[in-house]
């Protein structure tokens, strides 16, 4: 049965919904879920040209299965976040083997895919196939929070189940997929998470948070914790053709997979002491004794910060010109020499394309 607010945010819908964005056409299951593991942490403008550039180069489910991991890794440098794309490729990789290149179509079948949670899965029946199935993304929690002033952290199980169970109750049995796009729209657009503009809300008259007039207090803030520091240098060995080399990250722990300057991990980082060796000296080593190649023009460049969810990364980033045809690491294939002119279709950790684009800037 439609409620309340159900019925509003339809009638809001028709008249204000979002209908242009680029997975609003052509619908389908896969279109949907590549949108929807897109637009996790990342805001729609972000994810636009992204997800056009993605179906230009996997059109199909088939497509992204049969790509390299390197070249879908490529497709997503700079959305951050890389185990979404690496569960992308392994989800369509069963898609295709175990169901014959078509999705399931429910939302427990959905959930047995790598990196397919119930919000997603929800997203993808009521979306793509007009089941209905109720759907908690970010912009949903939000709304609904406020509406019902639902108080505390919707990271904590109980809070997420009262909000559950309201997604729930709230999702109609008629026009299922214009309720989950207009519910997940009025998140983005109306009820935003710094400024929510009540007084165009169809909500309003009925949103507890808006009549108490104090919606930016809900949904409830993650209780903060002090992030732990860890430092690091990134060798940025040059060749004189003005390549770079990259080594790939092992598949799991951060930046899995992708491709990163060779990182030196500082006595800091190892023993919890200050480290007595300079930068420029530890990379000198490094290529003496890894690429057995004579340093040249070392130079320490400004250090900056990476933060992840769980600790913050100082890199101190280290250039040095390096023989490459004296290297006997090219015989790996752990390492290549990347040429931001003709760049290689392999995934780069967001610090790395940021400083192979400000180096290439600078030459
Ligand atoms: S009335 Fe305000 S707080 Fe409530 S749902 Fe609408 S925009 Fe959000």
């Amino acid at each position: 049965m439609a409620t309340q607010l159900s019925s509003q945010l339809l009638a809001w819908f028709d008249q204000h919904g979002r209908r242009h964005l680029p997975w609003q056409q052509a619908i389908s299951p896969y279109r949907v879920w590549v949108s929807e593991i897109m637009l996790q942490q990342t805001q729609v403008s972000t994810v636009i040209p992204y997800f056009e550039r993605f179906m230009a180069a996997f059109p199909t489910v088939q497509h992204l299965a049969d790509a390299p991991a390197d070249a879908v890794l490529h497709h997503w440098t700079g959305l951050g976040y890389y185990a979404r794309a690496r569960n992308l490729h392994r989800a369509a990789g069963i898609v295709c083997d175990q169901h014959g290149g078509v999705f399931p179509d429910t939302v427990d079948g959905l959930m047995t895919l790598p990196g397919i949670g119930r919000s997603t899965a929800g997203a993808i029946v009521s979306i793509a196939g007009g089941g209905r199935a109720p759907i908690l993304d970010g912009n949903v929690k939000r709304v609904l929070a406020r509406y019902h002033a639902v108080e505390g952290w919707p990271g904590k199980t109980e809070v997420s189940n009262t909000l559950w169970a309201l997604a729930e109750e709230h999702t109609p049995g008629q026009r299922v997929a214009d309720y989950t796009q207009a519910i997940m729209d009025l998140g983005a657009t109306v009820c935003s998470r710094g400024t929510p503009h009540c007084s165009e809300c169809p909500l309003s008259l009925q949103c507890l948070a808006s009549r108490q007039g104090n919606p930016r207090d809900y949904p409830g803030k993650k209780p903060r914790k002090v992030l732990p520091e860890r430092s690091t240098i990134f060798i940025l060995a040059h060749s004189d053709s003005g390549e770079w080399l990259l080594e790939q990250r092992p598949p799991s722990g951060i930046w899995g997979g992708l491709w990163c300057f060779p990182a030196l991990a500082t006595a800091a980082d190892d023993a919890g002491a200050a480290s007595n060796t300079a930068p420029t000296d530890a990379v000198g080593n490094w290529c003496l004794d890894a690429l057995r190649s004579e340093p040249a023009q070392l130079q320490t460049l400004a250090p900056f910060r990476h933060t992840f969810s769980h600790y913050h990364l100082d890199i101190t980033p280290v250039r040095v010109r390096v023989d490459a045809a004296a290297m006997g690491v090219m015989a790996t294939d752990r390492f290549l020499w990347y040429n931001p002119r003709s760049p290689a279709q392999v995934g780069l950790a967001a610090p790395v394309a940021r400083l192979l684009a400000e180096l290439t800037h600078d030459n």
